[in-house]
């Protein structure tokens, strides 16, 4: 069995949860604390379901770079790393910053290692935002988004993304800026609606950014799974520079979900406080998965243009099945995420559907609704997310299951 994959227990609500802020995080009526991804994962293990719900890959990433992990526990790098990591995945990260965007972080100041991008972005919400400020996202937002604003006590405000194409529109975006933005937490490309935000829109972004005063924390953890777009980093615009930290992670360019090594880059005084919050979340990250990693940042071009070459063939297998079992399918243009809108057949409830649906036809499945506020959830309601990165014949046998969805419900 996955690792992912072992029964989880219920936990306490955290005290967030009982809060507007982080009421995505509840199951609705329900008083459990775990996230949806575990509540789907739980789900698919009991019923033995195909898990296109929480997004991890069932291929493990390149051998090099487990090797290369191998390798250096046996050469002794088992004890702490700096807390801003080491330097050799510093200057990998600043390498690849180069390499693909033209951007230069100085990796002595300007790049921090975070224990996956989860940390980063916990540990940039934490050291930016705090009561009275605002925090701006797209809605649907990635779950510990609203969890950390919360925990942050800033308050969150969004602006939606809405089907077939999830690009936010611009007047809105504009009205939801005030004196206390204090943050902008975007998400490019976007868990969970696959959109990839063209410059003109990030542009804006950043103009507006600027005008209001406040940062920009980019999670681009998806940055190399873009499908026929290219992907932009917010950083490499005119402007950003100065007032934007960008974060990613190996969890997704390289198949390796479970080590957790992250990192963000910045201007170095926006960076300083974040270092400054990391000390006391987990001081430093896994030293011989650092090394690892720096040897995967290093892949020739065409690594990363497999990945994505890969993974657009398998968007298109799911694709083509979820719409033959009669959903309208939104194509996602990144992620390894695609959403459809389950109306057709008849269901007004996604969070219902998901909670059956493993047992219905043995496909597990997340409800975009959860990724919302209450309005957002509103919005979403008849909306699932399936992930498809998985392999091809798992992706052909849950299409065929898919396809009696119609005959059971
Ligand atoms: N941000 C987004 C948008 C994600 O989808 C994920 C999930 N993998 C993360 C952050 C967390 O990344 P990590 O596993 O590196 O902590
Ligand atoms: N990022 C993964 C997803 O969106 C899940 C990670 C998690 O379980 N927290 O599916």
């Amino acid at each position: 069995m996955h690792p992912a994959q072992e029964l989880s227990t219920p936990l306490a609500p955290a005290p967030w949860q009982r809060t507007a802020l982080g009421a995505n995080l509840l199951s609705p009526g329900g008083s459990l604390g775990v996230t949806i991804f575990e509540e789907m994962t739980t789900l698919a293990v009991q019923t033995g379901a195909i898990n296109l719900g929480q997004g991890f890959p069932d291929e493990d990433g390149p051998a090099e770079i487990r090797e290369a992990a191998r390798a250096a526990i046996a050469a002794g790098a088992n004890q702490y790393a700096p807390g801003k990591g080491i330097l050799e995945l510093r200057e990998a990260v600043a390498a690849h910053q180069e390499r693909f965007y033209g951007l230069a972080p100085d990796p002595a100041s300007e790049v921090i290692i975070t224990t996956g991008a989860t940390e980063g972005i916990a540990a940039a919400l934490l050291a930016h935002a705090r009561p009275g400020d605002e925090v701006l996202t797209f809605e649907p937002f990635y779950d510990s988004y609203g969890a950390i604003i919360g925990l942050s006590g800033a308050t969150h405000v969004t602006v939606p993304l809405t089907a077939p194409d999830f690009m936010p529109d611009l007047d809105a975006l504009e009205a939801a800026f005030t004196a206390q933005t204090r943050v902008v937490l975007l998400n490019n490309p976007h868990n969970p609606t696959g959109a990839v935000f063209p410059p003109a829109v990030l542009q804006r972004v950043v103009d507006l950014a600027a005008k209001y005063g406040s940062i920009i924390i980019s999670d681009e953890v998806y940055e190399h799974l873009t499908f026929g777009v290219a992907h932009t980093p917010v950083a490499s615009l005119p402007g950003a520079g100065e007032r934007t930290i960008t974060i990613s992670s190996a969890g997704k360019t390289f198949s390796l979900t479970g080590w957790k090594v992250g990192w963000l880059s910045g201007p170095e005084d926006l960076v300083a406080a974040v270092r400054t919050v990391k000390q006391f979340l987990t001081y430093s990250s896994g030293t011989p998965f650092q090394s690892a990693i720096a040897k995967g940042l290093a892949l020739p071009d065409a690594f990363y243009e497999g990945i994505a070459a890969a993974l657009e063939q398998k968007r298109d297998i799911l694709s083509q099945g979820l719409r033959a079992a009669g959903f309208d399918v939104f194509t996602p243009q990144g992620t390894y995420f695609v959403n459809v809108d389950t109306s057709p057949l008849g269901i007004t409830d996604a969070l219902d559907l998901a909670r059956r649906l493993p047992a219905l036809v043995g496909v597990a499945a997340i409800p975009v609704p959860v990724f919302c506020h209450e309005e957002g959830a509103q919005r979403t309601r008849s909306l699932l997310r399936f992930a498809f990165c998985k392999k091809d014949d798992v992706l052909e046998e849950a299409a065929v299951r898919l396809a009696t969805l119609r005959g059971r419900l």
